[in-house]
């Protein structure tokens, strides 16, 4: 049984079933807070350590994968023109030549020219110390002069210790065709300096490896001197700023990109990351760049970060829901039990407050009069000494049996103590009430009842009546009832008395 909320009072504190609508409220909002907490934590969790996986992967192992193959694979394809270039820096038919006083300048362009053509090289060229002159395998190509930008490689060799270099320069022979050249030292008998001697390759040979490395890793790869300046890049590279310090958004890392021979960065352009590996490649005199676009790689992780906050969102949406529910069914089972006595199926004392308070508020708003009949069992402590306490208790019950069917439907019937009982009549005045009371006590008192035992037991009730007062409380009411049923037990039981 559970009652209706009480009307609500503006200045009285809030009934109690409204304290306690809200104490559910609470406890459901605590769990399904803890429930969603405890979702989110997990997915943002599991949402952190995929991102950081995935950039992991990215920057540790995939882009200097790209970059240490490719390194390898451009130091292989150098190694064929750096052999071809010690044969003839150590050929005795250059030195000779040389040293004859490089006579018969054809001698010379033929053994270049074949060096070409043997070996697939671009170009082939010997450089005099002595004449200064610049053979190449179509004849004399000029006279190399210190001052002659473009001449400051060979001044360059000639000065250095190690016996070759790396050189990317344009040829001048060529169209100034960027070239890679091998530039050899050759020495004479005796280690003197007699020139410079080696082959050149078209630098598209390390074009064509970047663009197929791009189509294989799906990277862009691209490679920059050491001021920034773009050298090489794939088929499909925007190369309209060709200085990195100037082009959006890899500008915020060149410099520090610059600095080091090898490195990860990592940097955003148009609301997306990119990730950047960096590796200097001496040979070359160039920065060697690998990147990738993380936003698409983490897609997937955001992807699955979205399903899992729907999927915990809705668990703890249902979540909420069964705690509400189970909530609500707990709390109408204690609110049963609190307001039922459990032997009689009466209305509790507890209930029987709750009750009146309701009843009175009705009265306050509508002025009727109210009463309130106290009842109380004759000689009840003979009937448990004479018949044991379990008769006792079946005698309670029947006659709250009997006092219920005797009164209104609407009419609140309680038991108050051991065996005694309320019963509280609205819109019912003093006489109105006695004459319930009456009734009442005569339906118990007409009925003995027959015992297990084959005995018979002569059952009767007092009664007390009062009517309320105008303000009067439960328990002035009940005083003043009470009082009137002492007076029915002093006059001999059994019968009905009224407040005086
Ligand atoms: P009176 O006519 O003056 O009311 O006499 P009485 O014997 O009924 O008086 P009293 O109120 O002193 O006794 C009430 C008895 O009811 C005493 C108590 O043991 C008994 N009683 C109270 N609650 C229960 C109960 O739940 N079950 C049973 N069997 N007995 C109860
Ligand atoms: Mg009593
Ligand atoms: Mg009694």
């Amino acid at each position: 049984m559970s009652f209706p909320d009480a009307p609500p009072r503006a200045s009285a504190p809030p009934s109690a079933p409204a304290v306690e609508g809200a104490a559910k409220t609470r406890i459901v909002a605590l769990i399904v807070a803890v429930v969603a907490l405890g979702f989110l934590g997990v997915i943002v969790a599991n949402y952190l350590v995929s991102r950081a996986w995935v950039r992991q992967t990215i920057v540790e192992s995939d882009l200097p994968l790209t970059s240490d193959t490719l390194y390898s694979e451009i130091q292989q394809d150098l190694l064929k023109p750096i052999f071809v270039s010690s044969l003839m820096a150590h050929d005795t038919f250059v030195r000779d030549w040389v040293l004859d006083g490089e006579r018969d300048p054809g001698r010379m362009t033929r053994y270049l020219a074949e060096i070409q053509q043997k070996y697939d090289a671009f170009t082939a060229f010997f450089v005099s110390e002595r004449t200064g002159v610049y053979y190449q395998s179509k004849g004399v190509l000029k006279s190399v002069h210190p001052d002659e930008p473009r001449d400051v490689w060979f001044y360059r060799v000639r000065g250095m210790e190690r016996p070759y270099e790396t050189n990317v320069d344009p040829d001048l022979a060529n169209h100034d065709t960027i070239t890679i050249f091998i530039n050899f030292r050759v020495l004479d008998y005796q280690g003197r300096f007699l020139g410079a001697t080696g082959v050149g390759l078209q630098a598209s040979m390390v074009k064509q490896l970047v663009e197929r490395y791009e189509r294989e890793y799906r990277r862009t790869i691209t490679f920059v001197d050491r001021n920034g300046m773009l050298q090489l890049y794939g088929r499909d590279y925007d190369a309209r700023q060709p200085d990195i310090r100037q082009r959006p958004g890899i500008a915020a890392i060149a410099d520090a990109l610059l600095a080091t021979e090898q490195g990860s960065f990592e940097y955003r352009r148009d609301g997306q990351t990119f990730f950047v590996n960096s590796r200097f490649i001496p040979d070359l005199d160039w920065y060697l760049l690998v990147e990738q676009n993380g936003t698409a790689a983490l897609a997937s992780a955001q992807r699955t970060l979205v399903t899992s906050l729907g999927v915990g969102a809705a668990a703890t949406l249902v979540v909420g829901w069964l705690c509400a529910l189970l909530v609500r069914r707990s709390h109408r089972r204690l609110e049963t039990l609190a307001a039922t006595d459990p032997l009689t199926g009466l209305l509790s004392r507890l209930a029987f407050a709750v009750v009146f308070a309701q009843a009175a508020e009705r009265a306050r708003r509508e002025p009727k009069p109210m009463a309130l009949a106290f009842f109380d069992i004759d000689h009840f402590k003979a009937i448990n000494d004479t018949h044991g306490h379990a008769v006792g208790d079946r005698v309670l019950a029947m006659v709250a049996e009997r006092l219920q069917a005797a009164v209104r439907g609407g009419d609140a019937l309680a038991r108050w103590g051991g065996e005694e009982f309320l019963l509280l009549l609205e819109d019912c005045d003093l006489d109105a009430a006695a004459a319930v009371a009456e009734k009442a006590r005569a339906a118990v008192a007409g009925a003995p009842r027959a015992l297990a035992d084959g005995g018979a037991l002569a059952l009767t009730l007092s009664a007390g009546v009062a009517e309320r007062r105008p303000g009067e409380d439960a328990a002035a009411l009940i005083a003043r009832a009470d009082a009137a049923l002492y007076r029915a037990k002093r006059a001999g039981r059994n019968r009905t008395a009224r407040d005086a």
